[in-house]
């Protein structure tokens, strides 16, 4: 276990699955935390007591739109206003959208875009001032499998995660004589909102079921046939926080069953349900 006490983490897009698990996991290391999202709602507020009461650390919500310029500033001065300083950085917020190129919405385009890549940008922008001036950060963009490899219909979404991954590197090379590491984590498909919402649409236009589409088309991306977890994805967050991590820049780090390290074998059969071998017949 490692210990952030006394650290301050913002993760933009913390009011569900991965960022949620993020801001979760940095909580229970001791990290303050600042959660962000579009809206405040009950359930914000809601989220934001419990992570004070089960972890004894501070947390606070901020309200900004990761479309907007002007309020992803707003977030970081807000942070460093409240608690004083910015240690943690972790750029999760993200949308999808599915389309082939010729029927791609250009105000789609333009979202993922801004979500992905822009406001990224912007966050460390505001906050690496302020990581400076403590001689410590981290910064931890999100990207995805489809950082490294491409799959159809997600043209705006492929192309803003492999921009971010030149963009963790060259930050990282920017900063790395001031104590702020700046890495990148690549999630497979991690049982999460946005992934079911992909789940249940794919099934719908393959006229298959949930569980197939789940199975056969999902699952048949990873090696291990397992979906990742926000646990697996915050306690590799958490490590990148620690000490221990103090000498790793500029890195992708992928929790991606296997995906992208090469050709995924073709499922097994189930033993179960195999054929019998033949028996050996005796003359
Ligand atoms: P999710 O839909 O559960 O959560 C996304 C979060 O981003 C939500 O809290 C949402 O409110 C927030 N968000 C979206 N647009 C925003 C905006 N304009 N301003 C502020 N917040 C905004 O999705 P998730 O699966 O947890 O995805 C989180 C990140 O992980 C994304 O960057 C995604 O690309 C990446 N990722 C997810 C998977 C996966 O399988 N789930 C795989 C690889 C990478």
């Amino acid at each position: 276990m490692f210990d952030l006490h006394g650290k301050v983490a913002v993760v933009t897009g913390s009011t569900s699955g991965i960022g949620r698990g993020i801001a979760e996991s940095l909580a229970k290391s001791g990290a303050n935390i600042v959660l962000n999202g579009r809206h405040e709602t009950p359930e914000t507020e809601k989220q934001r007591a419990e992570l004070e009461t089960k972890y004894g650390i501070k947390a606070i919500y901020i309200c900004a739109d990761m479309t907007k310029p002007d309020d992803i500033t707003r977030m970081i001065g807000t942070t460093a206003r409240t608690f004083g300083k910015v240690d943690i950085l972790v750029n999760n917020a993200g949308i999808q959208h599915v389309a082939p190129i010729d029927e791609f919405p250009i105000e789609k385009w333009n979202e993922i875009i801004a979500v992905h890549q822009t406001a990224p940008f912007l966050a460390m922008r505001a906050a690496i001032p302020y990581m400076k001036q403590e001689g410590w950060g981290r910064i931890i963009n999100i990207a995805s499998a489809h950082g490294t490899v491409a799959s159809p219909g997600k043209a705006a979404y492929v192309t803003a995660k492999h921009g971010m991954l030149g963009l963790t590197k060259t930050v990282a090379l920017e900063v790395a004589d001031k104590g702020i590491t700046c890495n990148s984590i690549s999630p497979g498909y991690v049982w999460t909102p946005l992934v079911e919402k992909q789940i249940q649409s794919q099934a719908r236009t393959l006229g298959i079921s949930v569980a197939d589409v789940q199975d056969e088309v999902f699952m048949s991306r990873h090696a291990t046939r397992k979906f990742t977890t926000v646990e697996q994805i915050g306690e590799m967050a958490v490590f990148l926080c620690s000490d221990a991590a103090q000498n790793m820049t500029g890195s992708d780090f992928k929790v991606d069953g296997g995906w992208t390290a090469g050709q995924v074998p073709l499922k097994r059969p189930d033993p179960k349900n195999a054929p019998k071998p033949a028996t050996l017949e005796h003359a």
